[in-house]
């Protein structure tokens, strides 16, 4: 075994305790890392890996400088990283032998606090799930903001997935035994970092975070949580706001798909925000309310009296544009609240932050101001009583200097007149600068030297300088010989080394005093720490209500009617987002579903617009239903507990599966969960399979949404045939999309009808796309051709196209049989994805 030297065993040791981490190793003025460590940082920072004498053998090691560390610390935390900071805690000079080091804090993509690391428009989440008897509990808290939140789950983990997907975790905290396919599902598809935690206890003085919660469960995936924040920042949080149960059951549940479909905060192309429901509503003036806009996209309300208030609250915001533009320009004063008292807590807050926060405090009084020239109790209510916040302000305004410095150990934080000791000691600072000052000219005039000078450099403090040329002018007495330079000599007098100790005694002093001070300031501060969340809370409250009135205005949004009766009566609606790139070519569109009807089968040709229709709905749904007005005419809606998508033909490219085994998920989905106050959009059923079998399934699936869920249905298809189901469902009616044809020449009218399409258009979408004119006039001939004999179109659609149930045994195997057997007993309704998957392998 190779000997180490007793640094790299000290090394070794601390790494032997975070294994799962980068460990940043403080020597000097470095962060050193080594070993494997060093090898993969090397390569993941791009700096330059060099070897280090580590005993027998040398050793590979890699470092950054500890001041410029925090930019490589991002690095590999946006990486999905942790990294462990480990430092020198006694000082070099008076240890024995290796400087004592400890690790005193774990950076990890879910627990970053420095702001550099944080998108301030986004929550940085970290979650916890514990399983529990018959589901999950589900945590998370951002640290920066000082928010916890708890959930429970009664469900398989894809329901925990589809909970999750969306919300900006970074990380999620799980028990070792979590079973290892749920973990690569969640690693799949939520993209996080994966940590563990056995602990789940909640020490005595932090009980009031879990107040609240009524079961042991709850307390205890919420310990899980608390204790591996503790575990890995090596401190206790005091600005962790108590824990807040959220009743999934209040909010409209939307699966991981129609997230995803509905491209609510993020494109399907691209994972981008352009083209999603949020670039188009969010008009916020804050970081907070941005933030809280997408709390609120991703949790549409399903209480009527909550959904109408803020319906109420936008009208009156629209009503007033005056007192609404002054308050849109008077939120854009106020920083990040939650963020900066996040700070005050976890002890990283510096004078510039404190005076961000006493700017902020001092918008507070014209905002209410301004709340109440509404009149109207829903808007001045947002804010309440703001007395406390004045004295927050008036502390901070009396001591924190206009413009200090960010570093707090070097004095300039403090103002004048704060504190009777600095000021004294300023004075006495200043009284000897004075007298330096003007010695210059009396001792010209003692000597009667005209180019003596006197000057300060570091190293030797004050002294007077005289050139060769002038020496013999010097009372060798009084001046006392300090250095020499090429062409003159500085000297000190007694006088001014007196002076200069004051000074520099003075100086140390107030420094020593002002950081005390800060720190006693910082302290106070976190009093009131509660009251700044709540004051957060409220402002981005009023920033999202505002940028709702403004989009709504400027928009022409209506304010929707609400109903609990099954009926949905939507006139002259748009697609808000793609309403914006095509202005005034949109085509509005209505949709009448009463009380009974449940199902709309729409036909149409490809490109007709038949998916924007339906998407428009849905995103119509959501919008209402966070207390948006909508882009409509007129819009009465009833409140859907849960929106069910199967649009686009997006592969699952996280999980490797296939379109048409998206679809049959999706489906699957819809079909076991939605109730008569849901909302489904299919788009397309059985595309990704061949026309028979595809046919088939889309009838089928529309039959048991008839017959067993009743929820409200937007069903697209491109099987004319299916239209004629209208005449034996009572609840289904046919809608199509009107399409002009001139001259041969297709026109998409993209307005929706009542009644069936009377056919397709395949062929002249293909026209429109400049295929060549040999397969379009093809086409043409074959179209005709299978129109007039049935029975060849048959023949050539079984001839071209593989299916997945062929029943014509006698060209099958018996191997093959058997297959298509086990196929047909599988009860696709109940499989997991991860069963189907296993099965289609095994298969
Ligand atoms: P389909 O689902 O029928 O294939 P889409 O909904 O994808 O058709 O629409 C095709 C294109 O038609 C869209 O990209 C859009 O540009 C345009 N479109 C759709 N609906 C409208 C409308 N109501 N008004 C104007 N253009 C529309």
């Amino acid at each position: 075994m190779a000997q180490y030297t007793p640094m790299i065993e000290q090394y070794l040791s601390v790494k032997s305790q975070h294994k799962d981490a980068f460990l940043f190793f403080r020597l000097g003025d470095f962060y050193e890392l080594f070993f494997d460590d060093a090898l993969q940082a090397a390569k993941e920072l791009e700096i330059t890996l060099t070897q280090r004498d580590g005993g027998e053998e040398k050793i590979p090691m890699c470092g950054v400088p500890y001041h410029s560390a925090e930019s490589y610390i991002k690095t590999l935390i946006d990486k999905g990283y942790k990294v462990a900071i480990c430092e020198q805690v006694e000082d070099p000079q008076a240890a024995k032998g290796v400087v004592k080091r400890e690790v005193v804090q774990i950076v990890t993509p879910g627990t970053v606090m420095e702001g550099k690391m944080l998108d301030e428009a986004e929550n940085n989440f970290i979650s916890s799930i514990t399983p529990t008897d018959n589901g999950y509990v589900i945590a998370y808290a951002d640290l920066s903001t000082g928010e916890s939140f708890i959930s429970q789950l009664e469900a398989p983990i894809k329901d925990v997935i589809s909970e999750l997907y969306n919300r900006p975790i970074k990380e999620i905290v799980l028990p070792e035994a979590f079973p290892e396919d749920d973990k690569a599902l969640l690693a799949a598809y939520l993209n996080v970092t994966l940590s563990f935690e056995e602990e789940t206890t909640i020490p005595d003085t932090f009980t009031y975070l879990v107040d609240g919660l009524e079961s042991k469960d709850l307390i205890q995936g919420f310990g899980r949580l608390f204790q591996y924040i503790h575990h890995s920042q090596k401190r206790f949080l005091s600005h962790l706001q108590p824990v807040e149960y959220v009743a999934l059951e209040q909010y409209m549940k939307l699966d991981l798909y129609s997230k995803r479909n509905l491209e609510l905060m993020e494109s399907i192309r691209d994972q981008s925000q352009k083209g999603t429901l949020l670039s188009v509503l969010d008009r916020t003036s804050t970081a907070m309310g941005a933030r809280r806009l997408k709390k609120w996209i991703d949790n549409p309300l399903l209480s009527k009296t909550a959904i109408d208030k803020r319906h109420n609250q936008v009208g009156t915001l629209i009503d007033f544009f005056f007192e609404r533009e002054e308050l849109r320009d008077q939120l854009k004063l106020v920083y990040d609240l939650e963020r900066l008292a996040g700070r005050v807590s976890y002890g990283n807050v510096n004078a510039r932050d404190l005076l961000q926060l006493k700017q902020s405090l001092a918008a507070i009084p014209a905002i209410k101001e301004t709340l109440n020239q509404f009149d109207d109790s829903l808007i001045s209510d947002l804010l309440g009583d703001i007395s406390v916040y004045s004295t927050i302000y008036q502390l901070l305004e009396d001591s924190i200097h206009d413009d200090p410095p960010i570093v707090i150990t070097e004095g300039g934080i403090i103002k004048d007149g704060y504190d009777a000791q600095l000021d004294e000691y300023r004075e006495s600072s200043r009284n000897g600068r004075q007298w330096v000052a003007q010695l210059e000219a009396s001792e010209r005039e003692a000597t009667g030297v005209k180019s003596l000078k006197v000057g300060y450099n570091k190293v030797f403090g004050y002294y007077i300088e005289v050139t060769k040329a002038n020496l013999h002018a010097i009372d060798d007495d009084r001046y006392e010989r300090k250095q020499t330079l090429a062409n003159a000599e500085r000297f000190i007098t007694p006088e001014l080394k007196e002076k200069e100790k004051l000074i520099l005694e003075a100086k140390d002093k107030s420094m020593a005093l002002e950081y005390d001070l800060f720190l006693a300031i910082r302290e106070e501060m976190k009093q009131y720490i509660p009251r700044l969340q709540q004051l957060a809370e409220q402002i981005s409250e009023i920033d999202v209500l505002v940028s709702f009135a403004f989009i709504s205005e400027e928009y022409n949004y209506v304010k929707p009617t609400m109903n609990h009766d099954q009926s949905l009566a939507v006139y002259g609606a748009r697609h808000p987002v793609v309403e914006q790139v095509m202005r005034d070519e949109f085509v509005p569109n209505d949709f009448e579903l009463e009380q009974g009807t449940d199902i709309l089968l729409i036909t149409g040709p490809n490109m007709a617009g038949k998916s924007t229709y339906m998407r428009q709905l849905g995103l119509i749904a959501i919008m209402a239903q966070i207390g948006c007005f909508v882009p409509v005419n007129e819009a009465d809606l009833p409140i859907f507990d849960q929106i069910f998508t199967r649009i686009g033909a997006a592969d699952d490219l996280v999980s490797g599966q296939s379109t048409f085994m998206v679809e049959m998920l999706e489906a699957q989905n819809a079909v076991s969960h939605a109730t008569p106050n849901s909302l489904i959009l299919f788009d397309e059923i059985g595309r990704g399979t061949s026309t028979y079998d595809g046919m088939a399934l889309a009838q089928s699936i529309v039959e048991y949404l008839h017959d067993y869920v009743g929820a409200k249905t937007l069903f697209a298809t491109h099987y004319h045939e299916l239209t004629t189901l209208e005449d034996n469902l009572d609840h289904l009616r046919n809608v199509h999309v009107e399409v002009d044809e001139q001259d041969g020449e297709v026109v998409f009218l993209h307005h929706i009808k009542r009644g069936k399409a009377d056919k397709s258009y395949g062929v002249h979408v293909a026209k429109l796309a400049d295929l060549p004119d040999e397969i379009i006039d093809r086409a043409n001939y074959l179209l005709q051709t299978f129109e007039s004999t049935q029975t060849i179109k048959d023949d050539l659609v079984q001839e071209q196209q593989l299916t997945l149930f062929d029943e014509s045994k006698e060209q099958s195997t018996p191997q093959q049989l058997e297959v298509s057997k086990e196929i047909n007993d599988l009860n696709l309704m109940e499989m997991t994805p991860m069963d189907a998957m296993n099965t289609l392998y095994t298969l």
